[in-house]
């Protein structure tokens, strides 16, 4: 009798449910991203965006986001990664070496998640605060053995097809070469579009570079609003139909990292952060873009603590001028977001992005 009862019970729970999902989603598929921005803030592990929480007199933008997860950032050759083989992982879903740019651990080029996106018919972009050519970026748009061959990086970047918008910094690399070959005006002569700085900007539909100095652009607050304001040109001149792919780095929570300067690494961070609000912002009106934050490792080997023990005060420890090998945050939102949630391996992010992507 109470068997019955249950069954009946449990038969009309399972009919209700069916047909309020069906009634909530016609065919149960769940929806794709036409757009993807993958943000990276460089150097950026768990005590770097805490020290932004410590610090902001508001909610932070990473608070907005409703998963979040672990990344593991050992490189094919060793346990602490360099932002080659980090960003490579992210860009192509491959482990390399430390010190390769869009390359496997056998050194073969690998298509970047860029590549992949620029193949399917979509717009794409890189905005960074360091040379176009510095690691990060290079792991997207270049194939290298060494991320010291900035010359060599520009080079496939002047040649590169199915790239949309790239700003940043680094036009020596373009202009003072020891092949003299003057890279800026083969590519405005192949329709680019070339400015120094955000405000000549004319969209007229034409691929758009901004290199806005010889190499890495000034550090934060000194730039001003340069990465958000740089960030919402690159949304507003690569939003179409097709949908994009954007990568933004904040390039320079590494730089202060390295220089253990905690001011420093709060400006950044808070800069960074300025720029997530502008993406989340976007997605949230948009509706249809998958939005993933994370980094390529951690600088510096930070910790806040008070040093006598006690609770009551915090500073900011740093144990090494280079990297360490913790775990990096993932933050993600939008369609498909949930899929971020948990420990990944920094290889599996681009399969994830590919399965939510439409
Ligand atoms: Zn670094």
């Amino acid at each position: 009798m109470k068997m019955r009862r249950f069954l009946s019970v449990l038969f009309i729970v399972t009919a209700l449910f069916s047909t309020f999902s069906c009634s909530n989603n016609e065919n149960n598929a769940p929806k794709k991203a036409k757009n993807v921005i993958v943000l990276i803030g460089d150097g950026m592990g768990p005590a770097q965006v805490y020290s932004l929480i410590l610090t902001s007199p508001e909610a932070t933008a990473f608070e907005r986001f409703p998963y979040s997860g672990f990344s593991i950032t050992k490189s094919a050759s060793n346990e602490i990664t360099d932002s080659a083989a980090g960003g490579s992982a992210i860009a192509n879903g491959t482990k390399s070496n430390n010190g390769n740019v869009g390359l496997n651990a056998d050194s073969i080029p690998m298509p970047s998640m860029l590549e992949i996106f620029a193949e399917q018919g979509k717009k794409t972009g890189v905005v960074v605060t360091c040379a176009v050519t510095h690691a990060t970026p290079a792991d997207f748009l270049a194939h290298n053995v060494t991320r010291k061959d900035n010359e060599g990086i520009a080079l496939e970047i002047s040649e590169k097809e199915g790239l949309d918008v790239l700003i940043g910094g680094g036009k020596k690399y373009f202009t003072e070469r020891k092949d003299s070959l003057d890279l800026l005006g083969k590519m405005w002569e192949n329709g680019w579009n070339i400015y120094d700085s955000l405000e000549q900007i004319e969209d007229n539909g034409a691929k758009t570079m901004v290199l806005t100095c010889r190499k890495h652009i000034d550090k934060a607050p000194d730039r001003g609003d340069f990465l958000p304001k740089a960030t919402a040109k690159a949304i507003e001149m690569l939003d179409n139909e097709n949908g994009f792919f954007l990568m933004v780095e904040g390039s320079q929570i590494d730089f202060a990292c390295h220089d253990n300067d905690s001011a420093t690494l709060v400006e950044e961070m808070i800069d960074f952060n300025n720029t997530l609000n502008v993406v989340l912002d976007f997605a949230e009106k948009d509706g249809n873009t998958l939005v993933v934050v994370t980094a390529d490792h951690e600088t510096g080997g930070l910790t806040i603590v008070d040093p006598q023990g006690k609770y009551t005060r915090t500073d900011f420890k740093w144990s090494t001028g280079s990297h360490s090998a913790v775990f990096v945050p993932v933050f993600s939102y939008g369609p498909g977001a949930e899929k971020f949630s948990g420990v990944m391996d920094n290889t599996e992010i681009i399969n994830r992005i590919m399965q939510v992507a439409k």
